[in-house]
C-alpha cells in the first residue's frame, strides 16, 4: 500500500530537518524512508493554510494518508510579545483547516506540533503531558499558546466524535540548520548566532537580550526529526508526547551566549541588555513518557549541535533566512 506523508511547514526549520533525516538515514531503517512512502514537504507558497480552499486543493493534489503538521506562525519571545492577536488567529485558522481537511479527506493519521510554550506559567515542575490545560500560559506568548493548546482539544474531539487518529508532539526550543536567523523575530539561538557573527565581522559589541539567567531546554532539529518519524510509525494515541532532552539538561541563556561566542570565535565586547525582557524564567519538561515508549534515544550533545548550526550558518549566510538585509 502506498503511503503519502504530507509535511505542512515542510520548508521550515523542523520540516527541512525531517527531509534531511528521511533522505540520509539508510532506506528501510527506523528513521529512513520505507518502501512505498512518498514524502511531500509543502511551503506556504504552495498553499496558505489559513485559507480553507487552498488547504482543500493541497489535499486534493497529494491525497495524503498521513500528515505531520508543522505549519505555523512561529517566532521567538520578542515577535510573540508584539503580535499576540496575529499569533492567535493565524494559528487557529491554520490548525482548524488542516485538522478539518484531514478529517474530510480521510487522512489516517495526523501529528500536529505544539510547543512547551503552551504550558501554564504557574505550575509544578517538571512539566508533563497531563499539565497542558492546568492554568494560564505565560503572558508573553498567550496568543500562540492558546491557539496551540486548542489543537489538543480538537484532537480529542475529532477522536471522540469521528474516531480520528490525530495526536500531537510537544518539542522544547528547537535549533539547527535552516532556522530563521532574523535578528529580532527569531528564537534565541539563531538570533544570537546572527548577532555574534555581525559583531565579529563589524568589530562591534555583541549584546544579548535580558539578564542571561532564564533556563531553557534545547533540542537539535535533526534529533527532533527522528522523533517525529518515530511517532509517525510507532505511536497511536491521542495524548501528546513531549519531545525533549532530559529535565536535568536545562541551559541558561548566558551559557547559550557563551557557547555561541566560542563557536563563532568572537573575541570582542560582550554584554547583556537587562532592559530587555527575559520571558518565562524556566519551563523544564519531562521526557519520561518519550523514553519509556521509544526505549532509549541518543540526543546530540548541545555544544556539538550548536557548532554544526554555526558552521551551517556561516557557510550558507547568503541563502539563510536572515531577515531584512
Ligand atoms: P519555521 O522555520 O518558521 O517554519 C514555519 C513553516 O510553516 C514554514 O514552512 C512556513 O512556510 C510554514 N507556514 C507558515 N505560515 C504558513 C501558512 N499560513 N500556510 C502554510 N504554511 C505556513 O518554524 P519551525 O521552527 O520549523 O516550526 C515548526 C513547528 O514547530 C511549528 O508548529 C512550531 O510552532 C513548532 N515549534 C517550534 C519551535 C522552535 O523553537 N522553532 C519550538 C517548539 C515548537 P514558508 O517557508 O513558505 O514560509
Ligand atoms: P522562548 O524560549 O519561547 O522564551 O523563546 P526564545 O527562543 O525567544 O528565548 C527567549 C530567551 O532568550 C529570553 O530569556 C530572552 O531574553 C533571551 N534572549 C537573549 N537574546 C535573545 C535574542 O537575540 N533573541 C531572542 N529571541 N531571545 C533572546
Amino acid at each position: 500500500m502506498s503511503t503519502v506523508i504530507l509535511v505542512t511547514g515542510g520548508t521550515g526549520l523542523v520540516g527541512k530537518a525531517i527531509e534531511h533525516v528521511i533522505n540520509t538515514e539508510p532506506a528501510g531503517s527506523r528513521f529512513g524512508k520505507k518502501e512505498g512512502e512518498t514524502w511531500i514537504f509543502a511551503s506556504s507558497s504552495e498553499a496558505d493554510l489559513r485559507d480553507p480552499e487552498q488547504t482543500r486543493k493541497l489535499y486534493e493534489k497529494y491525497k495524503p494518508t498521513h500528515v505531520i503538521h508543522l505549519a505555523a506562525l512561529v517566532g521567538g519571545l520578542f515577535k510573540n510579545m508584539k503580535h499576540k492577536l496575529t499569533f492567535l488567529r493565524d494559528n487557529i485558522l491554520i490548525n482548524d483547516n488542516v485538522l478539518h481537511t484531514s478529517y474530510t479527506h480521510h487522512t489516517k493519521k495526523v501529528i500536529s506540533c505544539l510547543s512547551t510554550c503552551v504550558f501554564p506559567d504557574k505550575v509544578e515542575y517538571p512539566l508533563d503531558e497531563s499539565k497542558i490545560h492546568s492554568g494560564p500560559p505565560h503572558e508573553s506568548n498567550f496568543g500562540y499558546a492558546h491557539a496551540k493548546r486548542m489543537v489538543d482539544v480538537q484532537n480529542h474531539a475529532y477522536k471522540e466524535e469521528f474516531g480520528c487518529n490525530f495526536t500531537s508532539a510537544i518539542p522544547t526550543n528547537v535549533f539547527g540548520p535552516h532556522d530563521n536567523f532574523d535578528l529580532e523575530d527569531s528564537h534565541v539561538i539563531p538570533g544570537l548566532i546572527h548577532k555574534c557573527y555581525l559583531a565579529k565581522k563589524n568589530n562591534t559589541p555583541f549584546v544579548a537580550a535580558g539578564t542571561g539567567k532564564p533556563l531553557r531546554q534545547f533540542i537539535y532539529s535533526y534529533d527532533l526529526a527522528k522523533l517525529f518519524i518515530w511517532m509517525l510509525r510507532e505511536y497511536d494515541d491521542v495524548e501528546p508526547v513531549i519531545l525533549s532532552v532530559g529535565e536535568d539538561e536545562e541551559v541558561s541563556i548566558k551559557e547559550v551566549a557563551d557557547a555561541i561566542v566560542k563557536a563563532v570565535g568572537f573575541q570582542g565586547d560582550y554584554s547583556f541588555d537587562t532592559t530587555r525582557a527575559d520571558g518565562q524564567f524556566r519551563k523544564p519538561a519531562s521526557n519520561k513518557k518519550l523514553l519509556k515508549l521509544i526505549g532509549g534515544f541518543e540526543f546530540t550533545p548541545f555544544e556539538e549541535a550548536l557548532d554544526t548550526t554555526v558552521k551551517w550558518f556561516l557557510a550558507n549566510y547568503n541563502n539563510a533566512r536572515i531577515g531584512k538585509k
